[in-house]
């Protein structure tokens, strides 16, 4: 990871990208690159042995035009105003490309969640909530997890907004677990998605996914989860998996859930009996593979690292994993990018399912759960392969920016200007 690049700037490049295929006035473009506010609070939190911590902690909350804002909450020690910003900028753009009716947020703690105990990290989420409160709810904001929370974060932001508010609404944020409102089918969503891209983006081009080799860096949920449905729904040969202490190999394939449970049992996938090989996670991502999906942090595959990438296909698992420079190097190199705001757009979509079914207090099966977001996803890349082909759009993702921007224009322009 190069770490030099500032996300908020590549998600304003992005846009800048796709503003000469869009007819929208320079106005109104300047106003979908920025957000709308920024919540910046030093949270105090009492830590086992009785002292007090400070914790730097945010909420950006980019546009609301097409409905509430919606993201996640990412626990991390290099969470900072302007990745949060960023990160709420692609989420406005994810929900525009697969077309569900939200807006776009992001928060985090800047926290290393590994040097807290449970109670303690329950102290932390319940500040955050309590300073979250005025600005979520089910119609205003609904947060989400992302890199390091899970159900138990969102149970917590769950019970601390309904008891200050004296109210049940578990709407007010989604990925929750299944017995507190969560949604059949949501933390798989993501990596789901994921597979579905691949399956368009192989048919679209013609190639045959099931004699594809895959390459997959990152195995939390976006990527362990994806690897596996590439592997058991694809049939694809997923051949090298990484995380962050390093890259596993089997040139005639791993077997998926086996490594899962290695990692669960291990902590990490170093040691996997199954592999024939292990490695450093940056020559994963250069391995002669037919398909790469980067699932780790952005940032992943700066300029230099594109020119030495040898996958044909790229679809993006994580948030922002190319910097500006690689995107334009893989373009030039005709590597087919399949950006993130449509291929990890899967864990917002059920988010929105779960929050629609949340409003309905009526459960959807799995199944249902999981033909909607077949539906959601095959029409959205549907949308931008179209637009790519009308308007010469240079790769895949401008594309997607095109496709999202016209929408968020339409209903910005549609609201007008208070007062
Ligand atoms: P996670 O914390 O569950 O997993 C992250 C994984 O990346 C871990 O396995 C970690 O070991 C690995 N990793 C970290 N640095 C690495 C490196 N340098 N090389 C290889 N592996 C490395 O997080 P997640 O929820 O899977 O999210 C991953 C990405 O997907 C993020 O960009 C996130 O924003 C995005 N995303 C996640 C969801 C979701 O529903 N979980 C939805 C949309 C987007």
């Amino acid at each position: 990871m190069t770490g030099e690049v500032n996300p908020f700037e590549s998600l304003q490049a992005q846009i800048d990208d796709a503003a000469g295929y869009v007819d929208v006035g320079a106005d109104v473009l300047e106003r979908l690159k920025r957000p709308e506010r920024v919540l910046e609070t030093t949270l105090s939190v009492e830590m086992d042995d009785g002292s007090i911590e400070l914790f730097t902690a945010y909420r950006s909350q980019f546009n609301g035009d097409r409905g509430p804002y919606k993201g996640g909450i990412r626990y991390h020690p290099n969470v900072s105003r302007d990745e949060v910003k960023a990160l709420s900028g692609w989420m406005v753009y994810k929900c525009a490309t697969v077309d569900i009716p939200y807006g776009g947020g992001k928060g985090g703690i800047v926290v290393d969640p590994r040097e807290y105990s449970a109670a303690e990290l329950e102290r932390l989420t319940r500040a955050y909530a309590t300073e979250l409160r005025p600005l979520i709810g089910p119609d205003r904001d609904i947060p989400a997890p992302d890199v390091n929370t899970g159900q138990r974060e969102m149970n917590w932001i769950k019970d601390t907004y309904e008891t200050l508010e004296n109210t049940t609404a578990p709407g007010t944020v989604t990925g929750k677990a299944p017995s507190s409102g969560g949604s059949a089918g949501r933390v798989e969503a993501t990596g789901r998605s994921v597979m579905l891209t691949a399956r368009e983006a192989f048919e679209y081009l013609g190639k045959d996914i099931a004699d594809a080799t895959v390459a997959v860096q990152g195995f939390g949920n976006a990527g362990s989860v994806a690897a596996r449905l590439i592997d058991e729904e694809l049939g694809a040969n997923v051949v090298a998996l990484s995380d962050s202490g390093g890259a596993i190999h089997n040139p005639d394939g791993l077997d998926v859930a086996a490594a899962k449970e290695h990692k669960v049992d291990t902590g990490t996938l170093s040691g996997f009996s199954g592999a024939v090989e292990e490695f450093g996670n940056e020559d994963l991502l250069t391995m002669d593979v037919d398909l790469l999906v980067p699932a780790a942090l952005e940032n992943a595959i700066d300029g230099e690292l594109a020119e030495r990438i040898s996958a044909d296909i790229v679809v993006e698992a994580a948030n922002g994993p190319l910097t500006p420079r690689a995107d334009d190097v893989l373009t030039d190199r005709d590597v087919a990018v399949f950006p993130d705001i449509l291929a990890n757009a899967g864990g917002v979509t059920v988010s929105y399912f779960e929050w629609v079914q949340n409003r309905q207090r009526f459960a959807w099966t799995e199944q249902r759960v999981n033909e909607e977001l077949e539906r959601v996803i095959t029409n959205a890349f549907d949308t931008l392969t179209e637009t790519y082909e009308t308007t010469d759009a240079p790769n895949y993702r401008t594309a997607a920016y095109v496709t999202a921007i016209r929408r968020v224009a339409r209903a910005a322009d549609e609201a007008g200007v208070f007062p």
